[in-house]
């Protein structure tokens, strides 16, 4: 299996240059964390009471009113908490056996998670549309693109739960407010915010990765007198437009942005586009390698073998995350720059490097490869100085890799200004815009590509706290970090699933992991209805078992999170907090967390579950 041809510049993806001195790299990776690691981290960000003031930042945008749908109450086999692609897919895998009486509730007023909230100019997925949208197999749909433009993936799972009968069992724009259990009906009592009081025998939760908008802690964000928004919230009463560009409405107005993470990359070629002015505040570059978009080639696409899309998904994972010399089916960023490291150990070690030659070779052709990423900042923005601002110093794994072709042709605009907050963070907002240092940058608009709320506990990120068996509430539970056993359930909380990235596995295709853990509730799930079993936990050896295999790997990975900058893959710096999500997981092969759940199916023995009949 191949894959699609793409059109391709022949100088790019071949580091030209051969790294020698690795000390000065480190010294200067080293410097630029440096630099950032005082004016980053959680404390930089305000836990906004969406109110007054803020309270549009968190309103839908989307929806076409408040929730109508009266109070309801119901007994349920389960209760799905979250409309995402992981409540989609929980959905679509229990009509698959059977069960029908669940409900999936979600804040938003449709499914589609990040899907839903995330409509800024731009919006697209940088993962491989073939292996990202889930069930392409069973659907029949032709992705456009290789990369597919976020209208079409929301459109995609709206289509997706039509198929599947999913919408009669949604209740959207609900928000869940307590959950507790009751020994002696063995069922999860749990109310929302729109009076409801549902009764179920399985619930599960997710707290979403990036759920919760989140503002940059800076003194008197409050006071702006122009016009601010979340880029998960895009007001495109204000700017025109849609997701496709034409933001028509900021052709008199001189625009902000604060953040370079995907989101801003992929929106500020709109922005620039049509402002009069744009100023683009970062703190951390991210790194752009191109994008390459293609068209989907419909007659390859359609001649593929059945279980193709596990399969390319499994390759994909093998090759990008584990530098496994697997066949890479997919041909994009990820998997060359896996590959010319894959290459570099083979030169250094052959077939059966040392531990030494293995390590030495990955961090070489790190620096070797975003050698080549800054040559290509130097080849496209023509201003020296601002092509200096856009490089990226650290290691290509530090923070998620940006793919984009139009992004940095944008510096070469006379209306478009970059301004470094690594060393001097922006000091206040104020009436009429944005200081940093001794200068005042006047704005009518500051959106804010900031991100989501992520290094804080399980239940402050949920927003409401669970009462589990004899008045264990998983706020204390979890007030240090999770403990669950597989990172799905946990000891005392009987019933109750985690899912995502809660002490489970890291993998770049999120929807991979998705599809693994919705399989896998719903196969215990299954099993539990089909032998009557009322209740399951993990015994207390088994959680602590997978506690301390999770201990041991957030070992192995601490000494590359100190060296790197800033970000969710480290904990914003913060390596030691175990609160954050991202860090707990499994270090490397997520195929081989996948294999064991598979494993641990195939024995259908429950091990190191408890079970009350
Ligand atoms: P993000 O990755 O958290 O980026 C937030 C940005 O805001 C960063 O550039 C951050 O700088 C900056 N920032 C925060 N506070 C700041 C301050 N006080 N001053 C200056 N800059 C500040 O958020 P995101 O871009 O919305 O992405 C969120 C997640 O969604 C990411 O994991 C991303 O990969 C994912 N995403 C995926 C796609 C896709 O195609 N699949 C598209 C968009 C987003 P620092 O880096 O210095 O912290």
């Amino acid at each position: 299996m191949t894959a699609p041809d793409t059109t391709r510049d022949p100088h790019l993806w071949e580091p030209q240059r051969k790294v020698d001195d690795l000390e000065w790299f480190r010294k200067k990776y080293a410097e630029e964390r440096d630099k950032r690691l005082p004016n980053t981290g959680a404390d930089t960000f305000q836990a906004i009471d969406f109110e007054g003031r803020f309270a549009d930042f968190d309103a839908d945008p989307h929806a076409e009113g408040p929730r109508t749908t009266p109070p309801q109450t119901a007994d349920l086999d389960m209760l799905v908490i979250g409309a995402g692609f992981m409540g989609i897919s929980t959905g679509i895998e229990l009509k698959k056996i059977g069960v029908t009486n669940f409900k999936i509730l979600d804040v938003a007023a449709d499914f589609g998670g990040t899907w839903y909230w995330n409509r800024y100019p731009g919006v697209r997925c940088d993962i491989e549309s073939y292996i990202y949208l889930p069930y392409l197999e069973e659907t029949g749909y032709v992705p456009t693109e290789r990369y597919t433009r976020g209208s079409e993936i929301f459109a995609y799972t709206q289509s997706l739960c039509k198929q599947f009968g999913l919408y009669e069992n949604a209740l959207f724009q609900t928000r869940v407010t307590e959950m507790e259990w009751d020994e002696d009906t063995a069922r999860w009592t749990v109310r929302t915010d729109g009076g409801d009081v549902f009764r179920a025998r399985f619930v599960s939760t997710q707290s979403g990765l990036f759920s919760r908008p989140q503002l940059p802690g800076i003194p008197g964000i409050e006071k702006f007198a122009g016009h601010s928004f979340h880029t998960s919230r895009w007001d495109y009463d204000y700017t025109g437009g849609d997701t496709t560009g034409n933001l028509t409405g900021l052709r008199d107005k001189r625009v902000a942005i604060i953040g370079t993470g995907a989101t801003g990359i992929q929106a500020i070629p709109h922005l620039a586009e049509h402002a009069k002015s744009l100023v683009v505040f970062q703190r951390t570059p991210s790194q752009i390698a191109p994008r390459e978009n293609a068209p989907t080639d419909v007659d390859w696409f359609e001649s593929l073998p059945a279980g193709w899309q596990k399969e390319r998904r499994v390759s994909f994972d093998k090759c990008a995350m584990d530098r496994a010399t697997a066949d890479c089916d997919v041909d994009d960023g990820w998997i060359k720059f896996a590959k010319y490291q894959l290459r570099a150990i083979y030169e250094a070690g052959g077939m059966e490097p040392t531990l030494e030659q293995y390590m030495d070779a990955m961090e070489r052709s790190d620096y070797e490869w975003n050698e080549m990423l800054r040559d290509r900042v130097d080849a496209i923005v023509k201003d020296p100085a601002k092509a200096e601002k856009l490089k990226t110093y650290y290691r290509t794994m530090c923070k998620r890799p940006g793919f984009s072709d139009d992004f940095l042709p944008v510096f070469n605009k006379e209306s478009v200004d970059i301004v470094d907050t690594s060393s001097t963070p922006i000091d206040r907002i104020t009436e009429k815009g944005i200081v940093v240092g001794d200068r005042e940058y006047e704005v009518d608009l500051i959106i804010y590509a900031t991100g989501f709320q992520q290094g804080r506990t399980w239940t402050d990120k949920a927003g409401y706290d669970v009462l589990g068996r004899n008045g264990n509430r998983l706020s204390k539970k979890f007030a240090e970090g999770a403990s669950t056993y597989h990172g799905f359930l946990s000891k005392d909380f009987p019933n109750l699933f985690f899912l995502g990235f809660v002490q489970s596995t890291q993998v770049s295709n999120i929807s991979n992991l998705i599809d693994n853990q919705a399989r896998h509730m719903v196969y215990m799930v299954g099993k539990c209805l089909k032998e009557d079993i009322r209740a399951i936990e993990p015994t207390a050896e088994a959680e602590a078992g997978w506690n301390a295999v999770l201990a041991e790997h957030a070992e192995m990975r601490r000494d590359w999170n100190l060296t790197c900058t800033p970000g969710h893959y480290n904990n914003e710096g913060r390596v030691d907090d175990k609160r954050s999500t991202l860090v707990g997981g499994l270090y490397g092969p997520g195929y081989e967390y996948f294999e064991m759940l598979e494993k641990w199916r195939e024995d259908d023995t429950f091990d190191g579950i408890a079970t009350t009949r």
